[in-house]
Protein backbone atom coordinates (compact mmCIF):
# COMPACT_ATOMS: atom_id res chain seq x y z
CA UNK A 1 0.00 0.00 0.00
CA UNK A 2 1.32 3.76 -0.96
CA UNK A 3 2.26 6.34 1.12
CA UNK A 4 1.29 9.45 -0.20
CA UNK A 5 3.08 12.24 1.60
CA UNK A 6 6.26 11.44 3.37
CA UNK A 7 5.34 11.21 6.94
CA UNK A 8 7.69 13.01 9.11
CA UNK A 9 7.40 -13.79 21.47
CA UNK A 10 7.80 -15.93 24.21
CA UNK A 11 10.80 -18.34 22.97
CA UNK A 12 13.91 -17.87 24.30
CA UNK A 13 17.17 -17.33 22.56
CA UNK A 14 20.69 -18.31 22.23
CA UNK A 15 21.70 -16.72 25.59
CA UNK A 16 18.48 -17.48 27.62
CA UNK A 17 17.03 -13.87 27.21
CA UNK A 18 13.34 -13.68 25.76
CA UNK A 19 12.89 -11.59 22.69
CA UNK A 20 10.57 -9.42 24.75
CA UNK A 21 13.67 -9.07 27.30
CA UNK A 22 16.14 -8.38 24.72
CA UNK A 23 14.11 -5.84 23.70
CA UNK A 24 13.04 -4.18 27.19
CA UNK A 25 16.90 -3.96 27.48
CA UNK A 26 17.01 -2.24 24.33
CA UNK A 27 14.53 0.30 25.78
CA UNK A 28 16.25 0.98 29.13
CA UNK A 29 19.59 1.77 27.45
CA UNK A 30 17.11 4.22 25.37
CA UNK A 31 15.59 5.73 28.18
CA UNK A 32 19.18 5.93 30.61
CA UNK A 33 20.66 8.10 27.07
CA UNK A 34 17.15 10.06 27.44
CA UNK A 35 17.98 10.50 31.39
CA UNK A 36 13.73 9.31 31.40
CA UNK A 37 13.42 6.95 34.72
CA UNK A 38 10.45 5.18 33.92
CA UNK A 39 8.17 5.60 30.40
CA UNK A 40 4.36 4.75 29.94
CA UNK A 41 3.60 2.49 27.34
CA UNK A 42 0.56 3.01 25.53
CA UNK A 43 0.60 2.46 22.14
CA UNK A 44 -1.21 -1.22 21.65
CA UNK A 45 1.86 -2.55 18.63
CA UNK A 46 4.15 -0.96 21.02
CA UNK A 47 3.25 -2.69 24.17
CA UNK A 48 2.20 -6.28 22.49
CA UNK A 49 6.20 -5.64 20.59
CA UNK A 50 7.55 -5.45 24.53
CA UNK A 51 6.20 -8.24 26.09
CA UNK A 52 4.56 -11.06 23.49
CA UNK A 53 0.93 -9.54 24.24
CA UNK A 54 -1.10 -10.17 21.52
CA UNK A 55 -4.70 -9.43 23.35
CA UNK A 56 -5.77 -5.37 22.36
CA UNK A 57 -5.89 -3.59 25.93
CA UNK A 58 -2.81 -3.39 27.87
CA UNK A 59 -0.15 -0.78 29.73
CA UNK A 60 3.13 -1.04 30.03
CA UNK A 61 5.19 1.01 32.61
CA UNK A 62 9.44 0.40 32.13
CA UNK A 63 11.15 1.59 34.97
CA UNK A 64 14.93 0.92 34.96
CA UNK A 65 14.64 -1.93 37.43
CA UNK A 66 11.20 -3.83 36.32
CA UNK A 67 8.27 -4.31 34.11
CA UNK A 68 4.98 -4.29 34.56
CA UNK A 69 2.29 -4.88 32.33
CA UNK A 70 -1.29 -3.77 33.32
CA UNK A 71 -4.56 -5.42 31.76
CA UNK A 72 -7.88 -6.52 32.96
CA UNK A 73 -9.77 -9.36 33.73
CA UNK A 74 -11.35 -10.12 30.13
CA UNK A 75 -7.19 -10.93 29.04
CA UNK A 76 -5.95 -12.51 32.79
CA UNK A 77 -5.34 -15.81 31.67
CA UNK A 78 -4.16 -14.81 28.25
CA UNK A 79 -1.68 -12.34 29.66
CA UNK A 80 -0.25 -15.03 32.12
CA UNK A 81 0.13 -17.19 29.08
CA UNK A 82 1.83 -15.25 26.60
CA UNK A 83 3.63 -12.09 28.16
CA UNK A 84 7.62 -12.14 29.27
CA UNK A 85 9.92 -10.20 30.17
CA UNK A 86 7.23 -8.06 32.47
CA UNK A 87 5.12 -9.10 35.77
CA UNK A 88 1.19 -8.84 34.83
CA UNK A 89 -1.09 -6.70 37.25
CA UNK A 90 -4.60 -7.95 36.44
CA UNK A 91 -6.74 -4.15 37.15
CA UNK A 92 -10.24 -3.40 37.53
CA UNK A 93 -9.61 -0.13 36.29
CA UNK A 94 -8.14 0.59 32.58
CA UNK A 95 -4.79 0.13 32.22
CA UNK A 96 -3.71 3.34 31.87
CA UNK A 97 -5.09 4.77 34.65
CA UNK A 98 -3.06 2.34 36.82
CA UNK A 99 -0.18 2.33 35.03
CA UNK A 100 -0.01 5.97 35.47
CA UNK A 101 -0.84 5.62 39.18
CA UNK A 102 1.63 3.48 39.98
CA UNK A 103 4.38 5.70 38.01
CA UNK A 104 2.73 8.52 40.11
CA UNK A 105 3.99 6.76 43.02
CA UNK A 106 7.67 7.08 42.74
CA UNK A 107 9.54 10.08 44.40
CA UNK A 108 9.21 12.00 41.05
CA UNK A 109 11.41 12.32 38.32
CA UNK A 110 11.50 12.11 34.51
CA UNK A 111 8.86 9.75 33.44
CA UNK A 112 8.48 9.39 29.55
CA UNK A 113 4.80 8.78 27.91
CA UNK A 114 4.23 8.88 24.28
CA UNK A 115 2.68 12.13 23.23
CA UNK A 116 2.07 10.31 19.27
CA UNK A 117 -0.89 8.54 20.88
CA UNK A 118 -1.59 10.08 23.99
CA UNK A 119 -4.51 12.31 23.75
CA UNK A 120 -5.24 15.93 25.52
CA UNK A 121 -7.24 14.45 27.26
CA UNK A 122 -5.10 11.31 28.44
CA UNK A 123 -2.23 13.72 29.46
CA UNK A 124 -4.43 15.69 31.28
CA UNK A 125 -5.10 12.74 33.34
CA UNK A 126 -1.95 12.08 33.53
CA UNK A 127 -1.12 14.89 35.46
CA UNK A 128 -3.90 14.56 38.39
CA UNK A 129 -2.73 10.91 38.41
CA UNK A 130 0.65 11.19 38.88
CA UNK A 131 1.22 14.93 40.47
CA UNK A 132 4.68 14.37 41.17
CA UNK A 133 6.26 13.22 37.93
CA UNK A 134 8.00 15.39 35.28
CA UNK A 135 5.91 13.73 32.57
CA UNK A 136 8.43 14.14 29.51
CA UNK A 137 6.74 13.58 26.05
CA UNK A 138 8.65 11.11 23.65
CA UNK A 139 8.29 10.41 19.87
CA UNK A 140 8.92 7.03 17.85
CA UNK A 141 11.14 5.81 21.29
CA UNK A 142 9.71 2.37 20.57
CA UNK A 143 8.56 2.38 17.35
CA UNK A 144 12.77 3.08 16.18
CA UNK A 145 13.32 0.36 18.12
CA UNK A 146 10.90 -1.76 16.22
CA UNK A 147 13.04 -0.30 12.95
CA UNK A 148 15.73 -3.28 13.37
CA UNK A 149 14.02 -6.61 13.07
CA UNK A 150 15.09 -9.71 14.94
CA UNK A 151 15.32 -13.12 13.37
CA UNK A 152 12.31 -14.47 14.94
CA UNK A 153 10.24 -11.33 13.69
CA UNK A 154 11.77 -11.62 9.93
CA UNK A 155 10.24 -15.41 10.18
CA UNK A 156 7.00 -14.27 11.31
CA UNK A 157 6.68 -11.22 8.16
CA UNK A 158 8.17 -13.94 5.84
CA UNK A 159 5.77 -16.26 6.67
CA UNK A 160 2.84 -13.84 6.25
CA UNK A 161 4.54 -12.60 2.58
CA UNK A 162 4.59 -16.26 1.81
CA UNK A 163 0.46 -16.49 2.73
CA UNK A 164 -0.30 -13.28 0.95
CA UNK A 165 1.83 -14.59 -2.21
CA UNK A 166 -0.03 -17.86 -2.13
CA UNK A 167 -3.62 -15.99 -2.07
CA UNK A 168 -2.92 -13.62 -4.89
CA UNK A 169 -1.29 -16.66 -7.45
CA UNK A 170 -4.32 -19.17 -6.37
CA UNK A 171 -6.91 -16.08 -7.65
CA UNK A 172 -5.21 -14.46 -10.88
CA UNK A 173 -6.11 -17.56 -12.75
CA UNK A 174 -9.82 -16.90 -11.62
CA UNK A 175 -9.92 -13.67 -13.04
CA UNK A 176 -12.68 -13.33 -15.98
CA UNK A 177 -14.33 -10.58 -17.23
CA UNK A 178 -17.41 -9.46 -15.41
CA UNK A 179 -16.26 -9.75 -12.39
CA UNK A 180 -16.42 -7.44 -10.22
CA UNK A 181 -13.49 -6.16 -8.26
CA UNK A 182 -15.63 -6.65 -5.03
CA UNK A 183 -15.27 -9.97 -5.95
CA UNK A 184 -12.05 -10.87 -6.80
CA UNK A 185 -11.06 -8.81 -3.28
CA UNK A 186 -13.00 -11.38 -1.98
CA UNK A 187 -11.56 -14.36 -3.24
CA UNK A 188 -8.12 -12.92 -2.22
CA UNK A 189 -9.27 -12.61 1.70
CA UNK A 190 -11.08 -16.24 1.16
CA UNK A 191 -7.92 -17.66 0.68
CA UNK A 192 -6.06 -15.44 3.37
CA UNK A 193 -8.38 -16.86 6.09
CA UNK A 194 -8.61 -19.99 4.28
CA UNK A 195 -4.98 -19.99 5.14
CA UNK A 196 -4.54 -19.32 8.63
CA UNK A 197 -4.43 -15.24 8.46
CA UNK A 198 -6.10 -13.13 11.14
CA UNK A 199 -7.20 -11.15 8.00
CA UNK A 200 -6.18 -8.68 5.66
CA UNK A 201 -3.66 -6.39 7.20
CA UNK A 202 -5.43 -3.19 5.37
CA UNK A 203 -8.77 -3.03 3.06
CA UNK A 204 -7.47 -5.01 -0.02
CA UNK A 205 -7.64 -2.92 -3.43
CA UNK A 206 -8.35 -4.05 -6.73
CA UNK A 207 -8.46 -1.77 -9.08
CA UNK A 208 -9.24 -2.58 -12.86
CA UNK A 209 -9.22 -0.21 -16.06
CA UNK A 210 -8.80 3.32 -15.85
CA UNK A 211 -9.42 3.42 -11.68
CA UNK A 212 -5.80 1.92 -11.81
CA UNK A 213 -4.42 5.29 -11.77
CA UNK A 214 -5.60 5.94 -8.39
CA UNK A 215 -3.10 5.08 -6.17
CA UNK A 216 -5.27 3.84 -3.31
CA UNK A 217 -8.13 2.83 -5.07
CA UNK A 218 -10.55 0.36 -2.80
CA UNK A 219 -12.61 -2.42 -4.95
CA UNK A 220 -15.94 -1.14 -5.83
CA UNK A 221 -18.97 -3.05 -7.97
CA UNK A 222 -17.13 -2.20 -11.02
CA UNK A 223 -16.47 -5.33 -13.34
CA UNK A 224 -13.24 -5.89 -14.98
CA UNK A 225 -13.34 -5.86 -18.53
CA UNK A 226 -10.81 -7.26 -21.41
CA UNK A 227 -7.79 -5.09 -22.33
CA UNK A 228 -7.37 -3.66 -18.97
CA UNK A 229 -4.74 -3.28 -16.57
CA UNK A 230 -5.65 -4.80 -12.90
CA UNK A 231 -4.32 -3.38 -10.22
CA UNK A 232 -4.36 -6.02 -6.75
CA UNK A 233 -2.64 -4.51 -3.63
CA UNK A 234 -3.08 -7.19 -0.62
CA UNK A 235 -1.53 -7.51 3.00
CA UNK A 236 -2.47 -10.21 5.54
CA UNK A 237 -1.88 -10.30 8.84
CA UNK A 238 -0.18 -13.35 10.91
CA UNK A 239 1.17 -14.09 13.64
CA UNK A 240 0.89 -10.46 14.78
CA UNK A 241 3.07 -9.33 11.69
CA UNK A 242 1.83 -8.03 8.39
CA UNK A 243 2.63 -8.44 4.69
CA UNK A 244 1.79 -6.03 1.77
CA UNK A 245 2.38 -6.57 -1.78
CA UNK A 246 1.22 -5.48 -5.21
CA UNK A 247 1.42 -7.19 -8.68
CA UNK A 248 -0.54 -5.59 -11.77
CA UNK A 249 -1.47 -8.02 -14.28
CA UNK A 250 -3.18 -7.60 -18.11
CA UNK A 251 -6.63 -9.33 -19.37
CA UNK A 252 -6.05 -10.15 -22.62
CA UNK A 253 -3.05 -9.65 -25.23
CA UNK A 254 -0.91 -6.03 -23.55
CA UNK A 255 -0.23 -3.55 -26.10
CA UNK A 256 2.77 -1.92 -26.75
CA UNK A 257 1.68 1.28 -24.41
CA UNK A 258 1.03 -0.94 -21.53
CA UNK A 259 3.95 -3.17 -21.81
CA UNK A 260 5.93 -0.35 -22.05
CA UNK A 261 4.64 1.10 -19.04
CA UNK A 262 4.68 -2.05 -17.55
CA UNK A 263 8.60 -2.55 -18.38
CA UNK A 264 9.63 0.46 -17.21
CA UNK A 265 7.48 0.15 -13.22
CA UNK A 266 9.55 -3.62 -13.52
CA UNK A 267 12.71 -2.10 -14.52
CA UNK A 268 12.44 0.32 -11.79
CA UNK A 269 11.71 -1.80 -8.70
CA UNK A 270 14.65 -4.28 -9.75
CA UNK A 271 17.33 -0.94 -10.04
CA UNK A 272 15.69 0.19 -6.06
CA UNK A 273 15.98 -3.82 -4.82
CA UNK A 274 19.38 -4.30 -6.03
CA UNK A 275 19.95 -0.99 -4.77
CA UNK A 276 19.34 -2.29 -0.77
CA UNK A 277 22.05 -2.49 1.66
CA UNK A 278 22.36 -1.58 5.50
CA UNK A 279 23.93 1.84 5.42
CA UNK A 280 21.92 3.23 2.31
CA UNK A 281 19.39 5.84 2.60
CA UNK A 282 15.90 5.63 1.44
CA UNK A 283 16.55 8.55 -0.67
CA UNK A 284 19.21 6.43 -2.42
CA UNK A 285 16.61 4.11 -3.62
CA UNK A 286 13.93 6.24 -4.32
CA UNK A 287 16.61 7.98 -6.68
CA UNK A 288 17.56 4.13 -8.19
CA UNK A 289 13.82 3.88 -8.56
CA UNK A 290 13.26 7.14 -10.29
CA UNK A 291 16.01 7.31 -12.56
CA UNK A 292 14.81 4.39 -14.58
CA UNK A 293 11.16 6.20 -14.67
CA UNK A 294 12.74 9.17 -15.86
CA UNK A 295 14.41 7.48 -18.45
CA UNK A 296 11.23 6.19 -20.07
CA UNK A 297 9.72 9.73 -19.17
CA UNK A 298 7.64 8.27 -16.55
CA UNK A 299 9.12 9.99 -13.89
CA UNK A 300 6.24 12.71 -13.20
CA UNK A 301 3.51 9.81 -13.06
CA UNK A 302 4.90 8.37 -9.97
CA UNK A 303 3.18 10.59 -7.26
CA UNK A 304 4.14 8.59 -3.93
CA UNK A 305 6.94 7.60 -1.46
CA UNK A 306 9.02 4.69 -2.91
CA UNK A 307 8.67 2.51 0.35
CA UNK A 308 7.79 2.52 3.86
CA UNK A 309 8.64 0.17 6.80
CA UNK A 310 6.41 -2.66 7.66
CA UNK A 311 6.38 -5.19 10.74
CA UNK A 312 3.10 -5.63 13.17
CA UNK A 313 1.83 -2.37 11.15
CA UNK A 314 1.63 -2.07 7.19
CA UNK A 315 2.97 2.21 7.80
CA UNK A 316 5.86 2.16 10.49
CA UNK A 317 9.20 3.37 10.50
CA UNK A 318 11.75 3.78 8.56
CA UNK A 319 10.69 5.90 5.93
CA UNK A 320 11.49 5.26 2.25
CA UNK A 321 11.12 8.32 0.47
CA UNK A 322 12.85 11.38 -1.05
CA UNK A 323 14.59 13.30 1.84
CA UNK A 324 15.04 10.68 3.73
CA UNK A 325 18.74 10.50 4.22
CA UNK A 326 19.31 8.37 7.29
CA UNK A 327 21.24 5.46 6.87
CA UNK A 328 18.70 2.11 7.02
CA UNK A 329 19.88 -0.57 9.84
CA UNK A 330 20.44 -4.09 8.90
CA UNK A 331 17.37 -6.12 10.08
CA UNK A 332 15.08 -3.53 8.71
CA UNK A 333 11.85 -4.57 6.74
CA UNK A 334 10.53 -2.35 4.48
CA UNK A 335 8.32 -2.10 1.08
CA UNK A 336 9.86 -1.29 -2.16
CA UNK A 337 6.45 -0.64 -4.65
CA UNK A 338 7.79 2.11 -7.48
CA UNK A 339 4.12 2.93 -9.51
CA UNK A 340 2.98 4.70 -13.16
CA UNK A 341 -0.50 6.35 -13.02
CA UNK A 342 -1.55 8.14 -16.29
CA UNK A 343 -5.03 9.50 -15.37
CA UNK A 344 -8.04 7.78 -17.39
CA UNK A 345 -5.94 5.22 -19.08
CA UNK A 346 -4.54 3.17 -16.24
CA UNK A 347 -1.52 2.40 -13.82
CA UNK A 348 0.69 -0.15 -12.79
CA UNK A 349 2.43 -0.82 -9.39
CA UNK A 350 4.72 -3.68 -8.65
CA UNK A 351 5.37 -3.94 -4.82
CA UNK A 352 8.02 -6.25 -2.94
CA UNK A 353 8.94 -6.76 0.71
CA UNK A 354 12.95 -6.68 1.13
CA UNK A 355 14.94 -7.45 4.43
CA UNK A 356 18.29 -4.74 4.54
CA UNK A 357 20.94 -6.98 5.02
CA UNK A 358 24.90 -6.05 4.64
CA UNK A 359 25.61 -5.38 1.46
CA UNK A 360 22.21 -6.60 -0.15
CA UNK A 361 18.76 -6.86 0.31
CA UNK A 362 16.42 -10.30 0.83
CA UNK A 363 13.55 -9.49 -1.70
CA UNK A 364 10.95 -11.54 0.28
CA UNK A 365 7.75 -12.06 -1.92
CA UNK A 366 8.05 -15.00 -4.16
CA UNK A 367 5.14 -14.09 -6.50
CA UNK A 368 7.00 -13.52 -10.20
CA UNK A 369 7.16 -9.50 -11.53
CA UNK A 370 6.82 -10.86 -15.21
CA UNK A 371 3.53 -9.48 -16.96
CA UNK A 372 1.28 -11.40 -16.54
CA UNK A 373 -1.27 -11.37 -19.39
CA UNK A 374 -4.56 -13.40 -18.69
ZN1 LIG B 1 0.66 -2.32 -0.78
ZN1 LIG C 1 2.91 -0.61 0.75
Amino acid sequence: MPIHSPRRDAEPGRNGQSPAAKRLARLRARMEKEKIGSILITTLSNVQYLTGFTGSAGSLLVTAGGSIFFTDSRYDIQAREEVSGSHVEIVKSDSMTAAAKRAGRGRGGRVGFESGTVSFQGHKRLRELAPRARLVPTVGVVEELRVEKDADEIEKIRKAVALGSRALEETLPLLRPGMTELEVAAEIEYRMRRYGGEGPSFETIVATGPRAALPHARATTRRIRPNEFILLDLGVILGGYVSDMTRTVFLGKAPARAVRIYRAVKEAVEEAEQAVQAGRSGEDLDKAARKVLRRYGYEQYFTHSLGHGVGREVHELPRVSRGQKAPLPEGAAITIEPGVYLEGYGGVRIEDIVIVRKGSGDVLTPTSKELMEL
